[in-house]
């Protein structure tokens, strides 16, 4: 493919990704991710990765997207603002992340990838693809960074300058040549530490990750055992999630980025009180949370997050 079709390509696949919604979307050139690939070795025998063994094997997948779609050429990398002004109505109830508010985030960017995918093989259906979205072997913020997306911050989750931090990144790997982006070289937090000293649980390191062992999102989402004693009275009332890192953020003040209709909190969840958390049941939780990305855990540790977060809430009551 020369230059002018391969600029075509990016350009027609930039605009189909605007006419999907995507607020971002960023080409890398496919390679090998040598650096972040130690990283990620080094951070999981530290065992900051907690009960996350999957992240240990196959590090050079997750490193090589050639070992995922033979032929790798190209690396789309798409974002999707989940910001959203509406909030929670009883302040004693546990609180629910932002990025949980609505539909399951995989579904909706998943679909999109997939439109997207579709669009670049019209012209040529012999083009191949495979799309990602927190659903395999995948760095996807090294791959956001190489795609001119932003860098991570200090708490580990990736920064665009324009929209700040509340977007869902999903991937589409090619197996064609385009024009690429830019590498976003930069890091922007400066001397900021704003995270490090809001984060409930000391859960973010001197070196740019953090520990998910302390981390509380790690703590409601994966986490399939109990709650550690010491970080329950932490949670700050926090039931699924965590947003204490990024609501400090300097890059959230203004965010650029707008909310989309599927990410905006149910009414329903939105008006529940806390005795009704409290007493919610397996079929509630089925009806209200199964299309929601909150009802990605099972409703047994659902059940277990809601007490942690009133015991938390509790616990600094009694402080
Ligand atoms: S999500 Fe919460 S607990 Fe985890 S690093 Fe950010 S502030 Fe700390
Ligand atoms: S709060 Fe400050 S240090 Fe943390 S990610 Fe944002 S800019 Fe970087």
């Amino acid at each position: 493919m020369g230059p002018g079709e391969r600029k075509r390509l990016s350009a027609a696949i930039k605009g189909r990704a605007a006419e999907l919604g995507f607020d971002l979307c960023g080409i890398a050139r496919a390679g090998k991710l040598s650096d972040d690939g130690r990283i990620l070795e080094q951070w999981c025998k530290a065992g900051m990765n907690a009960g996350m063994s999957f992240l240990q094997r196959d590090i050079s997948v997750r490193t090589n997207p050639e070992l995922l779609l033979e032929g790798a050429r190209t690396v789309v990398v798409t974002g999707l603002c989940y910001h959203s002004e509406m909030q929670q109505k009883d302040p004693h109830a546990p609180v629910l992340s932002r990025h949980a508010y609505g539909l399951n985030y995989h579904d909706v960017v998943s679909g999109k990838l997939g439109l997207l995918l579709e669009s670049v093989r019209m012209p040529d259906p012999g083009i191949r693809g495979r799309i990602f979205c927190d659903s395999g072997p995948l760095l996807e913020k090294a791959w956001a960074r190489m795609a001119g997306l932003g860098w991570p911050g200090r708490h580990s989750v990736l920064i665009n300058k324009d929209i700040g931090s509340y977007f869902f990144t999903g991937i589409l790997i090619l197996d064609v040549e385009a024009e690429y982006d830019r590498p976003f070289e930069d890091n922007l937090c400066g001397s900021c530490r704003a995270c490090i000293e809001a984060c409930p649980t000391g859960a973010i390191n001197d070196d740019y990750t953090i520990d998910a062992r302390k981390c509380i999102a790690y703590q409601t989402i994966e986490n399939k055992g109990p709650i550690a004693e010491e970080i329950i009275c932490r949670l700050g009332g926090r039931v699924y999630g965590c947003d204490a890192c990024q609501e400090v953020c300097p890059w959230n003040r203004q965010t650029g980025c707008m909310t989309h209709p599927e990410f905006r909190l149910n009414e329903e969840i939105a008006a529940m009180t806390r005795e009704e958390w409290l007493s919610l049941d397996r079929e509630d939780y089925r009806k209200l949370f199964r299309d929601t990305t909150a009802g990605r855990v099972k409703y047994d540790n659902f059940v277990r997050n809601i007490r942690a977060a009133v015991k938390s809430a509790d616990c600094q009551q009694s402080r």
